[in-house]
């Protein structure tokens, strides 16, 4: 079976939030989806579109699967039912949110999968814990690496590394 580099991203702003973003890595490595490589710091970050919301924990990991994309995305859904995500309108606060961001160098366009993910390159709460990861890792479409997609971001919200994972 072939073994692919993916870059995920976690976020959580509701309930005990690192907690609930620590679960999920440790559940993703106990139910063989990923092989986990790197995990960024934790960080602090305001709610982007709504605003109206409690501020996110946000980190990002590189993992190895054997996993498809489609499988992979399905697996992050169960964990994301696991942690105790529940059905919400978009935009609303959540328990835990995992983006695929990067599938290797693929570029998956489908009507559920989109990577790399659509929204990547208009978001500080992606690029800031993938740049501290994956500063190097050329982003397929843009043939650009994080570190460059982080310098020419427009987006400014609030970002702020915590003390501990
Ligand atoms: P949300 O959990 O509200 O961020 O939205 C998740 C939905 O976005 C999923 O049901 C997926 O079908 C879709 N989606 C499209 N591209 C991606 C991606 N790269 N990673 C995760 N979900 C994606």
């Amino acid at each position: 079976m072939e073994t692919v580099e993916v870059l995920l991203s976690l976020g959580s702003n509701l309930g005990k939030r690192k907690n609930n973003i620590r679960k999920a890595i440790t559940l993703l490595e106990a139910y063989n989806i990923l092989k986990i490589k790197k995990i960024s710091s934790f960080y602090e970050t305001e709610p982007v579109g709504n605003p109206d919301q409690p501020n996110f924990i946000n980190a990002a990991i590189i993992g190895e699967t054997t996993l498809t994309p489609e499988e992979l995305l399905s697996a992050c859904k169960k964990i994301e039912r696991e942690v105790g995500r529940i059905n919400r309108p978009r935009w609303h606060p959540r328990e835990i949110d995992l983006d695929i961001i990067l599938y290797d160098n693929y570029t998956i366009e489908t009507e559920r999968l989109q990577i790399p993910h659509p929204q990547m390159h208009r978001r500080r709460f992606v690029l800031v814990p993938a740049n501290e990861i994956a500063s190097h890792l050329v982003v397929p479409n843009f043939n650009k690496t994080i570190g460059e997609i982080l310098q020419d971001c427009k987006d400014k919200s609030f970002v702020a590394r915590t003390k501990d994972n």
